[in-house]
C-alpha cells in the first residue's frame, strides 16, 4: 500500500482530480491528515466514493508503536516504532522550558559508523522515506497529547545520507496549509557529509544545522569517525563557514566528551583554534555509554571546566541537560535492545 503521509499538497489535489473529485477535496484530505486523523471514517466532508477508493490503495499511518519509555525524572519519552517491513526506528520526545520537542530517526540504522555510536553497529537497513519521517512526529504527538514546536533530526540515521526524503520531510512539516511548523524550528544534524551540506545550505537557508565534531583534529576524528577519512576537518569547517555566511545562522557543534579520549586542556584549545571566530556554538554531550563500544563519559566536572576552557578562548559553549538518561538516551539503543 502506498502512504498518503508521502504526498504533498499539490500531489493530493492531484490524487482527488484522478478520483473524479474537485481538487479542494485534495486540501481537505490534506488538512485531516495534518490534524493527524488516520482512519479515513472520521474525515467527515469527505465524499463516500472518495473514501473507498482511497482505503484499498492507500494507507495513512506506516508506524506500529512497539514500546514506550518514560523517564520517571524529566517527562522525557522514548519510543520505538516497528516499519512495515519488520525494521525499527526510535523517536524521543522531549520537554524543555521553550517547548516541546522531538528527535526523528531519518534511516533504519546508518553506514557511518561512529565507533561511539550504537546506530551504526549492525549497519544500515534503508533509508526512511518521508511519510516514515512524518509518522513519527505526528504519533508521538497522538501518544503524548501534547504539541511538538521543535523537531531535531538527531535519531538514528545520517540525514543527508537520505538527502531526497529528508528535504521533502521537511518541506511537508512547514507546508502552512498543514503543519506549518517554521523552519527555523527544525534542525539538522550532520556527521560531516560536506556535498550534503552545501545542497543544504542552497535549499534550507533558514533550518538550523548542526554538526557532529567530536574530535578537533583530523588524525583524532578519522579514528573516531570514518566518515573523516573522506570529507576532512579544514573542509567541513569551510563548509560550516558558508553556511553561516550565507544564512547568518550560527552553526551548532555538537562535542561528547568521552573520557581519556577527546576531553583534554589541549583538545579544547585546539578546538577553540578551529571554530574561533565563527558564528557558531558548542554543545558539550556527556557521552551516554554504549556497551559495545568501550567508552566511558567524561563526567560533569570536566564538562564544565571543558566549557570554562573554551569560553576563555572566546567560543561559546554549552553543557547539555541530560534527559532520559535512565531510559537510554542514546541513538539506537532502544533499537540495538529491541533485537
Ligand atoms: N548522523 C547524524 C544524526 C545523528 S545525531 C549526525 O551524526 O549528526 C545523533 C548525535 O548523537 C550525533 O551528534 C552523534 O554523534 C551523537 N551520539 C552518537 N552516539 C552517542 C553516544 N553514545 N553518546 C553521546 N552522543 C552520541
Amino acid at each position: 500500500m502506498k502512504e498518503l503521509r508521502n504526498l504533498t499538497f499539490e500531489e493530493m489535489e492531484t490524487l482527488a482530480a484522478e478520483a473524479g473529485q474537485k481538487k479542494f477535496r485534495g486540501r481537505q484530505l490534506y488538512e485531516w491528515i495534518y490534524k493527524g486523523k488516520t482512519d479515513f471514517r472520521e474525515m467527515k466532508n469527505l465524499p463516500e466514493v472518495f473514501i473507498r477508493g482511497m482505503e484499498d490503495e492507500w494507507r495513512i499511518d506506516s508506524l506500529e508503536l512497539l514500546r514506550i519509555q518514560k523517564s520517571k525524572t524529566d517527562g522525557t519519552q522514548k519510543f520505538l516504532f516497528g516499519l512495515g517491513d519488520g525494521e525499527a526506528v526510535e523517536s524521543v520526545f522531549m520537554k524543555y522550558k521553550y517547548g516541546n520537542s522531538v528527535c526523528v530517526s531519518s534511516q533504519a540504522g546508518c553506514r557511518m559508523n561512529c565507533s561511539f555510536c550504537a546506530s551504526g553497529i549492525r549497519g544500515l537497513k534503508r533509508g526512511l522515506s518521508p511519510g516514515e519521517i512524518v509518522s513519527q512526529v505526528l504519533d508521538v504527538e497522538r501518544e503524548t497529547g501534547e504539541t511538538v514546536n521543535h523537531i531535531v533530526m538527531m535519531g538514528t540515521g545520517e540525514p543527508f545520507d537520505n538527502y531526497e526524503n529528508v528535504a521533502r520531510f521537511i518541506r511537508l512539516m512547514n507546508d502552512r496549509r498543514g503543519r506549518n511548523l517554521s523552519m527555523r524550528r527544525i534542525t539538522v544534524s550532520t556527521c560531516g557529509l560536506i556535498p550534503g551540506i552545501r545542497r543544504f545550505t542552497e535549499d534550507f537557508p533558514q533550518v538550523n544545522l548542526a554538526i557532529s565534531l567530536h574530535a578537533p583534529s583530523d588524525e583524532l576524528r578519522s579514528r573516531l569517525m570514518p566518515v573523516n577519512r573522506s570529507y576532512h576537518l579544514d573542509e567541513l569547517i569551510r563548509a560550516c563557514r558558508e553556511y553561516t555566511e550565507k544564512t547568518k545562522r550560527r552553526v551548532t557543534f555538537e562535542y561528547a566528551l568521552i573520557r581519556g579520549i577527546n576531553d583534554s586542556d589541549r583538545h579544547a584549545e585546539q578546538l577553540a583554534n578551529l571554530i574561533k571566530g565563527m558564528l557558531c556554538h558548542v554543545n558539550l554531550i556527556p557521552l551516554n555509554q554504549v556497551d559495545e563500544t568501550g567508552y566511558t563519559t567524561a563526567g560533569r566536572g570536566r564538562a564544565l571546566e571543558f566549557m570554562r576552557y573554551l569560553e576563555s578562548c572566546g567560543v561559546t559553549a554549552t553543557t547539555r541537560r541530560q534527559l532520559g538518561a535512565d531510559i537510554g538516551g542514546a541513538c539506537g539503543q532502544l533499537r540495538l535492545a529491541a533485537r
